[in-house]
């Protein structure tokens, strides 16, 4: 099934034990709802979890460094985004309490070498905002006209103001 025919009646619903709430012809990747099941089971106000693997994202999760305050859509994350260590394909279940103690407060996780971009919303727009965004930071951040002597890398102390408008 390709993306553009997908529509909603085509999702699949599973419960917290990861079967499916009716029947369906195909399986369910247990490794695509293991991340997405700790996280609603931890945090009540988490209505929607996004999970991506965009280049971008891949790219800025393969950095030691991480994302960095580069660029305006990056600054809007600085000191806000979480990191988990790559503990392999997502089956294992233990990983689920550390994969919560690693997002703590935060909305937004970075999940390293797995390549993966990780929202958190209490609404589903809150949680793709948050994706469109870091997202695009990750992209901009890894062009080569990065420059981590920018002005918004000086600018990015703890103390800086939010940045309105886009979030
Ligand atoms: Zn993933």
């Amino acid at each position: 099934m390709l993306f553009n025919e997908i529509t909603a009646s085509s999702l699949v619903k599973v419960g917290f034990d990861g079967l499916p709430l009716s029947p369906i012809d195909h399986d369910v990747n247990p490794a695509g709802f293991t991340i997405h099941r700790a996280i609603h089971l931890a945090c009540p106000d988490a209505v929607c979890v996004l999970h991506t693997h965009t280049v971008a994202g891949v790219a800025v999760a393969s950095l030691d460094a991480g994302l960095q305050p580069v660029n305006q859509w990056a600054l809007q994350f600085h000191n806000r985004v979480a990191y988990h260590e790559y503990e392999g394909i997502a089956l294992d279940l233990d990983e689920r309490g550390r994969l919560i103690a690693d997002l703590g407060k935060y909305k937004v996780m970075i999940l390293r070498n797995h390549g993966g971009l990780l929202t958190v919303g209490a609404k589903i727009a809150e949680a793709f905002i948050l994706m469109m965004n870091l997202d695009r930071a990750c992209a901009v951040s890894r062009s080569p006209s990065s420059r981590p002597d920018s002005p918004c890398a000086s600018s990015a102390k703890p103390s800086a103001k939010r940045p309105r408008g886009n979030m």
